[in-house]
C-alpha cells in the first residue's frame, strides 16, 4: 500500500461523512440506535464535519413538523430491485445548529407505514423487510451519485445498513465515484443480525456465491446482513468497550457471530454512547413538573408526587419508586424481572413501567396492573414525554438485562438522579459504579448472575439505602456529576472517520486507475 503524502488533504479540510440509518430521533425512533445517530451527527456537525444522514421516508417522518422539500432530479433515481426497476425520490432537510443534512429516501409503499420494522397490528417483522432495506441501501448510494456527495466515509448503522459494504466490494467495485470512499460499521446489538432467505441476493443483485459454498454472507443456510458488513467494512465499532469484548468471547454474546468478530480484532473498538444533553437536562426538561438540578435536588421530591398521581399510584405508604422505560423483549430481562414482582412490591416498591413488545410480556403487566392497582402502574406504548416524566419522577430505575450493548436509560438516570439497578453486562458495566456498602462509594446498584437471588439481593439493597436519606443523596448526587456527554465520544469516532478516509486516499491517490479490487473469500 502506498503511504499517504505528508499534509494529507484529508487532515487540513472536514471530512464528507454520510451517516446511513434507519432511526434518527426524533424523526424515526424504535430504541437507542434513534437517539445515539441523531446526537453523534450534530456532534460531528458541531466539530466541524461535513455530515448528511440518510434515512426511508418513515411515516413518522412524514408526521413530524420539520420542514421537508423535494431534491430536485433530472428524474427519479432508477433502483434495481431484483428483477423490478422502482422510482424512487429523495427528500431533504435541515435539523439542528449547525446543521445535520438528511436525505430521505421516499417510496411511500415500502416506507410510509404504521411501523418502522414491525407491524402494529401483528407486533410481527413486516414480511418484506428485506425489499425495504435494500431498496434503502441502494437508494441512498444512488442517491449521493445523483447529487454529486462523494464521501470520505460512509457510517453505517447494524444490520439495516450492513449490505452497503458488500456493495461498495462488490457491484460498485469499479465506481470512480466510490473509489475513495471507506466504511464504519457500527454494531448497536448483535442480536438482531438481519437474516433472510438466500434468494434475498436476486434482489439484491448480488453475486451468488457470496452465499454458496460458505460464502461471505452464508450464515446456517440464510443471509446474514451483518456478516456481511464484519466482513467488509474498513472498520467496525461497537458503543462500548465491555461489549465489544463480550461479542467476540462466547456465543451467548456473539450469536454465531463470535469467530468471525475474533477475526476482525483488530479492526474492532467499543466506543461508550454519550447522552444528548440537551434534550436530557432536568434544569431545562420541558416535560417535566419542577425542573431541577444538582443545587435544587430537594426540587425532584415535586416530580415524584406527580409522578404517582399521574400514574394512579398510593401516595402512602411510601417506600421507593421504581421505574422501567423499556422495550418488553427477552434481551431486556423481563423473564428474570416478572416473576420477582410480588417480592418487590413486598419489599415497599411501587413500580412504574412504560413500554411495550412481547405478548407474553405484556399480559403479564396487565394482570399484575389489575391485582396490585395503586402498587404497580403500567404504561403499554412509545411515550417520550412519559420517559421524561419517569427519569424525573423515579428514585430507582432498574435494568436487569441478559446483554446489553451500552443501555441510555442508566446513564440519563444517572443524570436525573434516579439511581440505576442494573446487570452488571456491556455498557450497564462499564458506565455504573455498583454501591459499596462499606465504603458508600458508587453511582448504582449491580447485580452479575441472571438469576433472582442476585436480582433481589440488589434490590434490597437499594430498598436499604433509601431508608437512609443521606446515602441516597450522595449517590444520586455522585451519578449527577458524571459525564456522559458525547464530546469525548465523538472525538474517538472523528478519530477512526479520519484514520479510515486517510486510508482510503493512500490507497487510492488521485488519478489511481482501481485495480481488481480484493478477492472475495469465504468467511
Ligand atoms: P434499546 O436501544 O436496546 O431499546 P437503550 O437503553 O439503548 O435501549 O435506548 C432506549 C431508548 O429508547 C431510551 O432513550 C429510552 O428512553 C427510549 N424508550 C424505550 N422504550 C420507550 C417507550 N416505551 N417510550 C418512550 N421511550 C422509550
Amino acid at each position: 500500500m502506498t503511504r499517504a503524502p505528508l499534509g494529507d488533504p484529508v487532515s487540513d479540510r472536514p471530512l464528507e461523512i454520510a451517516v446511513l440509518t434507519t432511526e434518527f430521533a426524533p424523526l424515526g425512533k424504535v430504541g437507542g440506535l434513534g437517539d445515539v445517530v441523531a446526537a453523534l451527527s450534530q456532534e460531528m456537525a458541531r466539530m466541524g464535519q461535513s455530515v448528511t444522514v440518510w434515512m426511508p421516508a418513515w411515516r413518522q417522518v412524514w408526521e413530524s413538523d420539520i420542514a421537508i422539500r423535494r431534491v430536485p432530479l433530472a428524474r427519479p433515481l432508477p433502483v434495481a430491485l431484483g428483477r423490478d426497476t422502482l422510482p424512487v425520490e429523495l427528500l431533504a432537510a435541515e435539523v439542528g445548529d449547525p446543521a445535520v443534512r438528511i436525505f430521505f429516501i421516499e417510496h411511500p409503499a415500502h416506507f410510509a407505514r404504521e411501523g418502522i420494522y414491525n407491524d402494529p397490528a401483528t407486533g410481527e417483522g413486516y414480511a418484506d423487510n428485506d425489499r425495504r432495506l435494500i431498496l434503502f441501501q441502494r437508494a441512498a448510494l444512488e442517491g449521493m451519485k445523483a447529487i454529486d456527495l462523494r464521501p470520505d466515509v460512509l457510517h453505517l448503522h447494524d444490520h439495516q445498513a450492513g449490505l452497503v459494504p458488500v456493495y461498495l466490494r462488490t457491484l460498485f467495485r469499479d465506481d470512480p465515484f466510490f473509489r475513495r470512499t471507506g466504511t464504519l460499521f457500527t454494531i448497536h446489538n448483535l442480536g438482531y443480525q438481519g437474516l433472510f432467505a438466500s434468494d434475498v441476493l436476486n434482489t439484491a443483485g448480488l453475486p451468488m456465491d457470496l452465499f454458496y459454498p460458505s460464502g461471505p454472507l452464508e450464515f446456517w443456510g440464510r443471509v446474514n446482513f451483518m456478516k456481511g458488513a464484519l466482513l467488509y467494512a474498513d472498520r467496525l465499532t461497537t458503543v462500548s468497550p465491555r461489549y465489544a469484548e463480550e461479542i467476540q468471547s462466547s456465543e451467548e454474546f456473539g450469536f454465531g457471530l463470535e469467530g468471525v468478530l475474533r477475526s476482525r480484532a483488530g479492526s474492532l473498538t467499543g466506543i461508550l454512547n454519550g447522552v444528548d444533553e440537551t434534550i436530557w437536562n432536568p434544569a431545562t426538561d420541558p416535560h417535566i413538573a419542577a425542573p431541577y438540578d444538582i443545587n435544587r435536588l430537594e426540587r425532584k421530591s415535586a416530580n415524584r408526587t406527580a409522578l404517582l398521581s399521574e400514574m394512579g399510584l398510593a401516595a402512602e405508604p411510601d417506600g421507593p419508586v421504581l421505574g422501567i422505560i423499556s422495550r418488553l423483549v427477552d434481551q431486556k430481562g423481563f423473564d428474570l424481572f416478572i416473576p420477582q414482582v410480588p417480592a418487590i412490591l413486598d419489599a415497599g416498591f411501587r413500580i412504574v413501567i412504560l413500554g411495550s413488545g412481547l405478548r407474553k410480556y405484556e399480559e403479564q403487566l396487565a394482570t399484575f396492573r389489575d391485582r396490585h392497582a395503586g402498587r404497580l402502574a403500567w404504561s403499554r406504548g412509545f411515550d417520550e414525554p412519559l420517559a421524561h416524566r419517569i427519569e424525573a419522577g423515579a428514585d430507582f430505575f432498574l435494568m436487569p438485562s441478559r446483554y446489553e450493548p451500552c443501555g441510555l436509560n442508566q446513564i440519563i438516570s444517572m443524570r436525573y438522579g434516579t439511581v440505576p439497578i442494573v446487570r452488571e453486562t456491556g455498557g450497564l458495566k462499564d458506565t455504573v459504579v455498583p454501591y459499596d456498602p462499606a465504603t458508600g462509594e458508587g453511582t448504582g446498584f449491580g447485580f452479575q448472575d441472571y438469576t433472582a437471588e442476585a436480582l433481589m439481593s440488589a434490590i434490597r439493597l437499594a430498598a436499604e439505602v433509601w431508608k437512609t436519606p443521606e446515602r441516597l443523596e450522595a449517590l444520586r448526587r455522585r451519578g449527577m456529576e458524571q459525564d456522559f456527554s458525547w464530546r469525548r465520544s465523538a472525538g474517538a469516532y472523528l478519530r477512526l472517520y479520519q484514520e479510515i478516509a486517510a486510508e482510503r486516499h493512500a490507497a487510492e491517490p488521485p488519478g489511481h486507475v482501481p485495480g481488481p479490487g480484493p478477492v472475495l473469500k469465504a468467511g
